[in-house]
């Protein structure tokens, strides 16, 4: 792989460390130290303002405001509207000024900083000391958490200990709507309202310009000095200004308790919108920061009972699969179905805020098997998107749903034609996720009730955006595959195997249905206007979908006359050449055999039970190389092949990628926000890497490896309602549940697990050497 590390944090098992300040790295860090609780989520930014360069991002889920997408000229079909997750209230804004000094890391001189995000309790710390011009020294440190119970709570404690002096430190601290969307056009997007007292709470309520989303952001400062508070209002600003009096050597404090509500549509009023946030606050008149501190700490210590990986051996990638699971659970947990993972959950601009197909592909297993009603709520969410797809297919000149590639509220919002139009393979994502839910949750109810609406509308498009070609196969032409390096491609085979099992699969559940809900699979059937012969022709299509192969080789060709692109060598791009999006011309990226990230590998992956090893090594030897993995997501797909098919080292160094792929800052974007998405492909990269697992068949099956460096590694998942403990250590692999029995496939034999727990020991194809 061409991509190295950058490495300026601090290993250690469970937490994130930055010691002394690194300017050139202030938005890689800020991207890192986020936090999030799924309603909201903030970058990890300077409380206090910062003059140097900065994002000051605050965001919460599902709260967009729109911008026209300008195509030259008027084209049917394309999206002109862009809906993205807007940049919102910085609740965090404070001023901190010593005999009118302003703080300020850019220009102040300052020591000892550290910046530290603790993953076991979800809370984020600064601390530095601040040596003014007058020879003060102040030690500040800052606290903030985003409380995972009281989700509609942030809280912020800052304390002061002088060190050579006694005396007061001034204060600003409120609320700030002036925050800028950067990508779209620098500017805020945000009006003031109304703004006042209500209790004991100071409140501003905005509202954006177009898509007229509000956020109502009511703040109380606690001190135990008997502070004079003055309230002052600025530019879409609403603030307190106290002095803190310090004694030498002594700590002095005050926190911020602060209750936002976000209201995503444009319907209800202000005054409404006041109300319903004013209730939320009174609920918190009385809430201390640490009772709120300790129920959050309480949720995480729960969170990690069920969710840790443990990696005997190897701190770095132990912080670094403890640093994803952390990410990833507090972007997304299903507390509401309206909800979604955007490709950067909730950490930066960029990808807009946008659910991508990366939801089903990638994110979906982390809670298949650790929070299945999260997992129900993610596929969910496209049920109540329906009508857009509904909307969207007809725009298509198609029949049936087609869902958007990229989306914060169902509606395709890809400035970007050629991706929002051509990767069709969305869809089928959506149908794998409702199989892959069956299966593992064992609860039907999803598939029989909204599931099934899905699969229906999705296989109504797939038979009306396929063709048949002149040699009596069916596929799709001018489409755009996973792999997002060739566009308008002719039969891609990811495209086509997805179509042809969603085709498939919903054949067998409307038969299956027709014994289990005989009444509903017929009134649907007659409603949607499938008729037999429909049904007939879908069968047809299946049966002769065009999977292109070099027979002679077994190779998959990833798309219609792939083979004959001119062969690049990936090794030969100099690290400086990335991100490519950034140096290369699109003609130039797009015309070699160089793939961005996996495809055929990804279809192996997914049926894996279908596919010989030896099927999956040929592909993998042949793909790998061509491989750029200017997708964050590819490199975890990588490493569970290469873990299968034996190769340890391969597989070991994807792995570093894709679980250290921001703390280290591989891709040079991490700036930009995080791979809250591809932090997904790293669990997985355990469970079916490390892990061997396989979901696609009747039973689990389970191989696991271990790599040369670590002595053992453990995790756990749920299973049709059952715990299993998987630990491996270098000869055995201990498999446990919490006391019912599963049938398990280990190393190809049947197991009974249960309580007791069941040594196995390893094959020395999957030991390392
Ligand atoms: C990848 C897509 C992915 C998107 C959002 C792109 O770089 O190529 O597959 O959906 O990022 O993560």
């Amino acid at each position: 792989m061409a991509k190295v590390a950058d490495k300026y944090l601090k290993v250690d098992p469970w937490k994130i460390i930055e010691e002394g300040f690194h300017p050139e790295n202030g938005r890689v860090s800020e991207s890192i130290f986020s936090l999030g609780n799924e309603y909201m989520g903030v970058r990890g930014y300077f409380d206090e303002g910062y003059s140097g360069d900065q994002l000051i991002g605050s965001y919460f889920n599902g709260v967009w405001e729109e911008k026209p997408i300008i195509h030259v000229g008027k084209y049917k079909g394309l999206s002109y509207r862009w809906a993205f997750m807007v940049n919102s209230v910085n609740w965090l804004l404070t001023k901190i000024s010593l005999d009118d000094e302003k703080l300020d890391l850019n220009t102040s001189e300052i020591s000892d900083f550290t910046r530290i995000l603790d993953l076991k309790t979800g809370v984020f710390t600064r601390s530095f000391t601040w040596n003014a011009k007058s020879g003060k020294k102040l030690k500040i440190a800052f606290e903030r958490f985003i409380s995972m119970v009281d989700y509609t709570v942030g809280c912020q404690k800052i304390t002061f200990e002088p060190l050579n002096f006694t005396g007061s430190v001034d204060i600003e601290s409120g609320v700030d709507f002036s925050t800028v969307h950067e990508q779209q056009d620098n500017k805020s997007y945000w009006g003031l309202e109304k703004s006042g007292q209500t209790g004991n709470f100071t409140a501003a309520l905005g509202k954006t310009e177009k898509s007229g989303h509000k956020v109502m952001s009511a703040f109380r400062i606690v001190s135990a000095q008997a502070i004079g508070i003055e309230l002052i209002s600025g530019h879409k600003q609403l603030a307190t200004k106290f002095s803190l009096k310090l004694n030498q050597n002594e700590k002095s404090e005050f926190t911020k308790i602060v209750v936002n509500h976000a209201v995503k549509n444009a319907e209800t009023d202000i005054e409404t919108v006041w109300d319903q946030g004013s209730a939320i606050a009174h609920e918190y008149e009385t809430a201390n920061y640490d009772e709120l501190l300790k129920k959050h700490t309480e949720y995480w210590k729960e969170v990690w009972e069920k969710l840790d990986i443990t990696i005997e051996g190897d701190d770095e990638n132990q912080q670094g699969i403890r640093f994803c699971i952390f990410q990833l659970h507090q972007t997304y947990h299903g507390q509401d179905a309206a909800n979604n993972i955007g490709a950067k959950g909730l950490t930066g601009e960029q990808y807009s805020g946008h659910t991508f197909w990366d939801s089903e592909t990638y994110c979906l297993p982390f809670y298949l098997f650790n929070n299945p009603a999260a997992a129900k709520n993610l596929i969910e969410y496209r049920y109540h998107t329906l009508p857009q797809a509904l909307a969207w297919a007809k725009e298509q000149d198609c029949k049936g749903a087609s869902f958007p590639m990229s989306t914060i509220d169902g509606t395709e919002s890809c400035p970007v034609w050629w991706h929002g139009n051509l990767e069709i393979h969305i869809n089928a994502a959506i149908a794998y996720a409702i199989w892959h839910y069956q299966k593992i949750c064992g609860d039907l109810s999803l598939v029989y009730g909204k599931g099934i609406e899905l699969l229906l509308q999705i296989s109504k498009m797939h038979a009306s955006r396929g063709n048949w070609s002149p040699t009596g196969g069916f596929g799709f032409y001018g489409v755009m595959g996973p792999d997002e390096f060739h566009t308008f491609v002719n039969n891609n085979a990811y495209t086509n195997v997805l179509a042809k099992f969603t085709f498939e699969y919903t054949q067998d559940v409307i038969q299956k249905m027709q014994l289990a809900d005989p009444e509903r699979i017929k009134s649907l059937l007659t409603d949607l206007k499938i008729s037999d012969n429909d049904l007939a022709e879908w069968k047809k299509m299946a049966d002769k979908m065009i999977i292109p192969m070099d027979k002679t080789t077994g190779i998959y060709e990833q798309h219609e006359a792939y083979f004959l692109l001119p062969h690049l060598d990936i090794h030969s791009i100099p690290v400086t050449d990335f991100p490519l999006y950034d140096n290369w011309t699109l003609p130039r990226i797009y015309r070699y055999d160089m793939i961005k990230q996996p495809d055929v590998l990804l279809f192996l992956f997914f049926f894996s039970q279908q596919y010989s090893l030896e099927t999956k090594k040929i592909n993998y030897e042949y793909y790998e190389p061509r491989c750029i993995h200017e997708s964050s997501l590819s490199p975890s797909v990588h490493s569970i092949l290469a873990a299968e098919l034996g190769k340890h080292e391969e597989a070991f160094e994807f792995f570093n990628y894709a679980t250290r792929l921001d703390l280290d800052n591989y891709n040079r974007n991490t700036r930009e926000g995080l791979h809250t998405t591809s932090i997904a492909a790293a669990w997985m990269n355990i469970v079916y890497g490390y892990g061997g697992m396989r979901s696609d068949g009747d039973v689990l099956v389970f191989a696991p490896s271990i790599p040369k460096i670590w002595k053992s590694f453990s995790f756990r998942i749920i299973y049709q309602g059952v715990l299993l403990s998987i630990s491996v250590k270098k000869e055995t692999v201990n498999f446990k549940t919490d006391g019912k029995s599963i049938k398990l496939k280990i190393y190809g034999t049947d197991y009974l697990i249960d309580g007791n727990g069941t040594d196995i020991s390893i094959p020395e194809f999957y030991k390392a050497k």
